[in-house]
């Protein structure tokens, strides 16, 4: 009873909206904030008051009530300011991580952004000729020099590349593919789904486990219009099983007419077996198979911005592509293309491995990443306050992306053991952190790898945990 008598009063102690707006700090508001916006947040937070009134033990006051109005409305228009999309110290180990954004670009790539996006550039205007011009040329020629294939065109991403190349060149017929290959990319891109926008029939062959040459040979008919193959990025299938090599399929093409495309997903321009990794095939070998399209992402090992690369051997495909108007749907954006061309441009370079984030991350010695590791751990130790236990421990990070699943690299993490803050409670104050700082939590310690935290970063997460424990021990 006394509860109820409590919301009832309460409810009437909720001030107006007119009310606060004549508060002096409001005012204050009004002064450099449009005032719709202000008078919608204040009817926001009034509506919460009121849903969470009878929660309130005890009763209420009006000027406590007017009060914490007051504040609540400052602290929502505090928020609704800060850009959502904010900069992350990525403590995961995974290099190319699609939820933190996949490459971090290079600065030479950050530089032509700022360059050509500050104000106009020669985007689609031939400077020469002084007439329109194409937005392809900036990287078309860059990409035939690096790969040796005879066509290049670029679109908006990976997932747009095949679906214009199936649509370019299948639509209305079939295209036979290993049931072995059916991929599924981060949910949203699946190969039996992006076929079947495309306007092509998927003729599925084989089995998940094996597929051989004449399941294809035997799926040929005069419908047929390509032989589908997809790189299988995020999983392997070992034990038991065969696939049909992209060299097999070529020669079967080649004896019925039929082009063969494959979707290679992380376009590696690298020998990464250089890097002490396998696996990952390389654009330049793969195309020596005499493939006819491939098509790979620009911000996975390539280490770019997010981009789909469509090579052709052939100026017939390409035109079919290129004229495509969904070519102009997907196209890709000037900043995009300002970032893909520089990180293009160092590809051609000696020292390019240096100078591509994601390359150097893959790059990294161990010894160094132990280095760094201690160097954080020095310095955090001297703002714990006994706070933590951390010590420097062995662990493996991997290159993510769909790139080389099942390899892993050696690395190490600081591990956070609880003390006086769990590890919960770190790993959330971290993400709230700004930057925000994420890690994982395994085996019950919280871990950041050093693997993907550069030394610049150090003073940066050193500074947060400070404030973390300041702010435990306050
Ligand atoms: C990643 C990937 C895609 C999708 O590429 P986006 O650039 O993310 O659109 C398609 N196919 C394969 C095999 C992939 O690995």
């Amino acid at each position: 009873m006394q509860k109820i008598k409590d919301t009832k009063s309460n409810m009437r102690f909720i001030p107006s909206v007119d009310r606060v707006l004549n508060t002096t700090e409001i005012k204050e508001l009004l002064n450099h904030l449009p005032r719709w916006l202000v008078l919608m947040i204040i009817r926001d937070v009034l509506d919460e008051i009121r849903k969470s009134v009878a929660q309130v033990k005890g009763s209420l006051d009006q000027d406590m009530a007017l009060k914490k109005t007051v504040d609540l409305v400052k602290e929502k228009i505090d928020s609704i300011q800060k850009t959502s999309l904010k900069r992350v110290i990525n403590g995961t180990g995974i290099i190319i991580h699609t939820n933190l954004g996949r490459s971090p670009l290079p600065n030479e790539a950050l530089h032509l952004i700022n360059e050509v996006a500050r104000g106009y550039s020669n985007l689609e205007y031939d400077l020469l000729e002084g007439k329109r011009g194409k937005r392809v040329v900036h990287v078309q020629d860059l990409i035939l020099r690096l790969t040796g294939a005879c066509e290049a065109f670029v679109v908006n991403n990976n997932a747009g590349a095949v679906l214009l190349a199936l649509n370019s060149l299948a639509e209305g017929r079939e295209v036979i593919v290993s049931r072995g290959e059916l991929v599924e990319i981060g949910g949203s891109f699946r190969i039996p789904d992006v076929m079947r926008k495309s306007g092509a029939s998927m003729i599925e062959v084989g089995t998940t486990n094996r597929t051989h040459l004449s399941d294809f040979e035997s799926a040929i008919t005069d419908r047929t219009a390509l032989l589908l193959k997809v790189h299988t990025s995020n999983y392997r299938i070992m034990g038991f099983s065969a696939e049909v090599s992209l060299q097999d399929m070529v020669e079967l093409g080649s004896k019925y007419d039929i082009p063969v495309m494959m979707d290679l997903g992380s376009g590696n321009l690298t020998h990464l077996s250089f890097l002490g990794l396998k696996g990952e095939p390389i654009v330049q070998q793969v195309l020596s198979t005499g493939v006819d399209v491939i098509t790979f992402s620009g911000d996975k090992l390539l280490g770019g911005p997010q981009a789909g690369i469509i090579l052709t051997q052939s100026s017939e495909s390409m035109s079919q592509i290129k004229t495509n108007p969904l070519a102009r749907a997907l196209r890709i954006d000037k900043l995009t293309l300002a970032a893909l061309e520089a990180t293009l441009l160092l590809y051609q370079k000696m020292d390019y491995i240096s100078s591509i984030p994601v390359l150097r991350m893959i790059n990294l010695p161990v010894k160094e990443i132990k280095a760094h590791a201690e160097a954080c751990l020095s310095a955090l130790l001297k703002v714990n306050r006994e706070m933590m236990i951390l010590k420097i421990q062995k662990d493996v990070s991997n290159v993510g992306g769909g790139a080389l699943p099942g390899e892993s690299m050696p690395t190490y993490v600081i591990g956070f053991d609880k003390g006086l803050i769990s590890v919960e409670v770190l790993d959330r104050a971290f993400r709230d952190s700004c930057p925000a700082v994420v890690g994982r939590i395994k085996d019950g310690t919280y871990k950041l790898d050093f693997r993907t935290i550069c030394e610049e970063e150090i003073p940066i997460l050193v500074k947060l945990y400070e404030c973390i424990v300041n702010k435990m021990v306050s």
